[in-house]
């Protein structure tokens, strides 16, 4: 039955899909999808907005293409579209329609925002160190007070959490004051809302709209970077709602001063506030995030056993972003509970075979800053402070050197994370190990066990 996958069979396969998801993720993610066809190795679904294909693709994409294998379909990718005679709007759809919306969203239909992911609040945020600063501001933010900081400037790398942090801000404002009018959307929703209402003539609904919000969150602001019209709409925006003391909430993959391509006058307004940035996450972080997405599970998958150690081995082999960490576990239950095994340290390696390969050379400089720091016995404070003595510059200096080998950073950035030291003094330490390595044979070995350790 190779590529003839019947509307029958999927109905089955949803039933097994059913009983693996649960009632609610079932409800909301596995029934709307109307499976269309299967075709050189595709499968495609048709879903009722991009959100949903967005949500189901990363969150059940590969138990889905798990499901087809298991019958005997060659698949080697799922593809979600909506399909083409539904206009694809999912900016269209209400702020209410976001799954298990609170009811105070009901009256706010007109806004445009996005549907709001209802996992992402304050309860799941886990915080540890690299991030507890922004986890501050953001609930400061959510209590819906008086506005102390405009904007607050959420600012970190892919996958650490701002889109659930700004997410978290709406809905615990839906909950404390349901009075104001809090709007959410992405800036790639921005601009296209923006260039609807340039097309259709309705400039003036659409500043009428934007002006009449009490709480402003747009996210991935970096993509409206060198898109002029853009830029000075939103610009306008901005300044009339920060004239009216509403609150501005911004995420950005970098920090204002860094994002090229944007005007001087809103680089420096977006300055203006609190600016924020949500760190690298450590291994304590990325273990606590893994502990508490298990506790999810559990009540998904009751019956699933976990062995010793497998949380700690994720957590420190896949240090990219929690994203890509939490993909893995999904993966990993999904498996797990399809095979009917426990989840052993050898089910994982197999299982995640590829996302572990994938990660496996990111060593990152904070992990070889905390190794080298442990290894000679100083504190990371030091390593990164600007205190000199010889007992604090080697072990700096080979914590450079092995950056310098193990990552992909450019020496100026390799120095800005050595608390903000010129490149020089990096490219000097370099080479300063490379001497010693070749005459001092303590250094050497010291290099060598450092660098196995790091990379095991
Ligand atoms: P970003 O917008 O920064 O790229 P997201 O907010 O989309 O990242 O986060 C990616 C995924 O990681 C989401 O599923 C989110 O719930 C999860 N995540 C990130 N940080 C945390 C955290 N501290 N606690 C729990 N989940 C987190
Ligand atoms: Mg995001």
């Amino acid at each position: 039955m190779r590529g003839h996958m019947t509307q029958e069979q999927w109905g089955e396969l949803k039933q097994d899909l059913l009983r693996t998801v649960g009632q609610n993720n079932f409800k909301t993610w596995i029934e709307p999808l109307e499976f269309a066809e299967l075709s050189e190795g595709v499968a495609t679904f048709h879903v009722p907005t991009n959100f949903i294909g967005n949500y189901v693709s990363q969150n059940f994409g590969d138990l889905i293409m798990h499901q087809l294998s298991s019958i005997g379909e060659d698949v080697q990718r799922v593809h979600f579209k909506v399909p083409a005679n539904t206009p694809a709007r999912p900016s269209s759809r209400p702020t209410a329609s976001a799954p298990s919306a609170a009811p105070a969203a009901a009256a706010k239909e007109e806004l445009p925002g996005a549907p709001l992911d209802a996992r992402f609040t304050f309860d799941s945020f886990v915080v540890g160190k690299p991030n507890e600063l922004a986890n501050a501001a953001a609930r400061r933010v959510a209590e819906g007070g008086p506005v102390t900081f405009n904007p607050l400037f959420l600012y970190g790398g892919v996958g650490l959490g701002k889109t659930h942090l700004m997410h978290a801000i709406a809905w615990e404002l839906q909950k404390q004051r349901p009075d104001l009018n809090v709007l959410y959307l992405s800036a790639e929703q921005f601009m296209y809302r923006f260039v609807q209402a340039l097309r259709d003539r309705k400039m003036m609904d659409f500043k009428e709209l934007f002006r009449s919000v009490d709480v402003l969150m747009v996210d991935d602001v970096q993509f409206i970077a060198g898109k002029d019209s853009t830029q000075e709409e939103f610009f306008h925006t901005f300044n009339a709602l920060v004239d009216q003391n509403k609150q501005i909430i911004i995420s950005a993959d970098r920090a204002p001063g860094e994002i090229k391509d944007l005007e001087d006058r809103i680089r420096s307004r977006l300055q203006c506030g609190l600016v924020v940035d949500l760190h690298p996450t450590d291994y304590e972080l990325r273990l606590g995030i893994l502990q508490s997405k298990v506790d999810q599970y559990r009540e998904q998958y009751p019956d699933l056993q976990l062995a010793d150690g497998v949380l700690e081995f994720l957590a420190h082999r896949i240090s990219t972003n929690v994203r890509v960490l939490e993909g893995a576990l999904t993966r990993l239950f999904a498996f797990a509970s399809l095979v009917g095994r426990e989840i052993t340290m050898e089910l994982t390696q197999d299982c995640l075979s590829d996302v572990l390969r994938a990660s496996e050379r990111k060593i990152s400089v904070e992990e070889i800053q905390r190794r080298v720091a442990e290894h000679y016995n100083i504190r990371l404070s030091d390593m990164i402070g600007p205190k000199r003595v010889r007992t604090l510059a080697r072990p700096r200096q080979i914590a450079m050197y092995l950056c310098k080998q193990l990552t992909s950073r450019s020496l100026p950035e390799i120095g800005r994370r050595f608390g903000g030291r010129d490149h020089t003094t990096v490219m000097h330490g370099v080479k300063r190990i490379e001497e010693l390595r070749a005459q001092d044979g303590q250094i050497a070995e010291d290099l060598e066990l450092l660098r196995r350790t790091l990379e095991a």
